[in-house]
């Protein structure tokens, strides 16, 4: 299997063609094997247009998504990021391409595990921690974050990630009810908090 080739014909027509401008995204997700962060199972269709199960009845978003929350938090290179659910690691290793720092949260102790040693098996682990606990409740120890990226859903966000964000500070976060979700872009400056809706999604329930 030509990989790259898969990659990048993802890049261009799943990213590119419906509207993800920001370069580092795109040259991060042209660059990170998402094959080798997926069950065995997944290998063969994990550039399809769509979300795949990843196991404990979760599930590795589709790569749209995954690009337009990385763009949603427009990271330069310098900021520290709070990930809540790792799953598998892959957006977290995408996390991890944008910013200096990323710390992620995991609530299944199997999936932390498996998205530590994807991550240590494409030597994406340098500049990544990845904890086992309830991120509902953020990371006080390296607060406050410059972005935070929540994916998994609830139906509002929650105080303590609110609390953690730097100002300037920008989170992404599906939120709403199960069927019916909006990824928002929430904005933090001047101690108030904007939001906008990036789009409409459907995202497994933050426990
Ligand atoms: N971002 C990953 C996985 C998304 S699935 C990817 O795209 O590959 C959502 C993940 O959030 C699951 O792994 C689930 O176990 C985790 N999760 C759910 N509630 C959580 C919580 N309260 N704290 C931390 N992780 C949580």
């Amino acid at each position: 299997m030509d990989w790259s080739a898969k990659r990048h014909e993802m890049v261009e027509r799943q990213l590119r063609a419906r509207g993800i401008r920001d370069e580092r995204v795109l040259a991060a997700m042209a660059e990170i094997p998402r094959e080798e962060f997926v069950p065995e199972s997944q290998r063969a269709s994990c550039y399809a247009d769509e979300p795949a199960p990843i196991g404990y009845g979760q599930t590795i978003s589709q790569p749209y998504m995954t690009a337009l929350m990385a763009e949603g938090l427009e990271l330069k290179g310098t900021e520290t990021v709070l990930e809540v659910g790792a799953g598998c690691g892959y957006h977290t290793a995408v996390l991890g391409a944008l910013a200096a720092r990323v710390v992620s949260i995991e609530l299944i102790p199997e999936l932390a595990e498996m998205a530590r040693s994807n991550l240590a098996r494409t030597g994406r682990l340098g500049n990544v921690t990845v904890i086992v606990g309830d991120g509902s409740l953020g990371w006080p120890e390296e607060a406050p974050y410059d972005a935070i990226s929540v994916e998994a859903a609830a139906v509002e966000a929650p105080p303590a990630l609110l609390e953690q964000l730097r100002d300037p500070g920008r989170m992404v976060m599906p939120v709403g009810p199960d069927w019916d979700q909006e990824l928002l872009v929430l904005c933090k400056a001047g101690g108030r908090i904007t939001k906008r809706v990036a789009a409409y999604c459907r995202f497994v329930p933050l426990r």
